[in-house]
């Protein structure tokens, strides 16, 4: 006998879960790409998009998930001999830098370890130091979808403009846009990059890039034809917002997932509803964690995402936990990414929660009692009140 019967929920940071709005939307034949519904709607997509980033930079979007993105907006603004500052908080930072380091561009990382969020001051310092502007960008990621952490953008603007240094602030915003409140324009961010597959709740395979007049002002000449964002951005006919042939049932999907979003109330609602499910989940988290091992890696609440939640449980019981609900319970929990300790090369101690996108109330609360079935089944020790702890943040909010 098992109880996975019925619906599953992928509870990983990504790809999130797809309402069926959104897998209906993209059921139908394929719509024509010359002229009429679907040419309309890419360009009514755009402001969209733009009032989900909170800016009026443009955007180019490509037919690729978060990687294919990252190389995009690298590629248009840093040319090989320039130097990127990556602020490392986790893995996916350094990963952004390592496309750039593939691309002749000099990689400084800045490392602020696997608990914490960058420092902005320490950014200062830094920059203070590079009279002769040899730093191109700052590469840095909004949420880091290993840790959990959630970095202060705002401040790290600040940071830059007090020690007066002209480089782009680039900002990977794939886990949190649609879940994290991220102010493209009054944070002063130069480029911004996202994709479809996780708070914006279409599948994988779509990259957005966003980009201020700054940011274009500094176009590398040298970028390859796919990549140009200049094309994507100001195109003079509907192939070129694509570089050929539209991804036309992703479109679709999206159409349905933007309009889902608008319904809702907006960003500050969509923001609102992760806020209090993310806080529903620290709460049993914490309760958990005053009787075991569990604890959420990120100790101060105010440096968490609201898309994911990284956590620690010793030993193997991470990879243990992550088996028996998936067994049991039909929830699908995300791997320790990139997490380890000195007895746990391989990060079986660790495990993620995803709480991004088209989730609710019974989902989140659905997968913590899972979880706390597994804790017992498996005899992983843990406090009581979990689930009353989570249930009084909804019922407070
Ligand atoms: C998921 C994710 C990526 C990578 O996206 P892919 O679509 O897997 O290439 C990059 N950065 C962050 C912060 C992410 O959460």
């Amino acid at each position: 006998m098992s109880l996975a019967f019925g619906r599953e929920y992928l509870a990983i940071p990504g790809p999130s879960v797809s309402p069926d709005r959104v897998l209906n939307a993209m059921h139908q034949s394929a719509p024509n790409i010359y002229e009429g519904a679907l040419v309309e709607t890419v360009a009514g997509m755009i402001p969209d998009l733009q009032k989900v980033a909170r800016t009026q930079a443009d955007v180019a979007i490509y037919i690729a998930n978060g990687h294919g993105a990252w190389e995009g907006a690298a590629m248009n603004v840093l040319a090989p001999g320039d130097t990127a500052l990556v602020l490392a908080t986790g893995r996916f930072a350094a990963l952004w830098g390592m496309i750039c380091e593939r691309l002749g561009v000099t990689v400084e990382i800045m490392d602020f370890g696997l608990k914490d969020a960058l420092n902005p001051e320490a950014v200062r310092a830094r920059l203070a130091e590079d009279s002769a502007g040899a730093i191109k960008a700052v590469v840095c990621v909004h949420v880091d979808t290993a840790t959990g952490v959630l970095n202060d953008i705002e401040a790290l603007r600040g940071a830059m403009d007090a020690a007066g240094h002209d480089a782009l602030l680039m900002v990977d915003c794939i886990a949190s846009l649609g879940c994290d409140q991220f102010e493209m324009d009054s944070w002063g961010v130069d480029v911004m990059v996202a994709a479809s597959q996780k708070g914006l709740m279409t599948p994988p395979g779509l990259g957005f890039v966003f980009a201020n007049d700054k940011a274009q002002g500094r176009q590398n000449e040298s970028v390859s034809f796919y990549w140009d964002w200049r094309n994507r951005m100001h195109p003079e006919m509907f192939y070129q917002y694509f570089g050929g042939t539209a991804p036309t049932h992703h479109l679709l999907g999206l159409r349905a997932a933007l309009d889902m979003i608008e319904e809702e109330g907006g960003m500050e609602a969509v923001w609102h509803r992760h806020d209090v499910l993310a806080r529903a989940a620290w709460a049993a988290f914490d309760a958990w964690g005053q009787g075991g091992p569990m604890e959420i890696n990120i100790a101060d609440p105010d440096k968490r995402s609201r898309a994911v939640t990284a956590l620690a449980l010793g030993s193997m019981n991470g990879t243990r936990l992550r088996r028996w609900v998936a067994d049991n319970g039909g929830v699908t929990l995300g791997i320790g990414l990139g997490m380890s300790a000195p007895d746990d090369p391989n990060g079986d101690g660790f495990f993620r929660l995803g709480h991004m996108g088209h989730i609710n109330a019974h989902m989140v609360i659905g997968a913590l009692g899972v979880i706390e079935a597994g804790l017992v089944a498996l005899d992983i020790p843990h406090g009581a009140g979990a689930l009353s702890a989570a249930a009084r943040v909804l019922a407070q909010a």
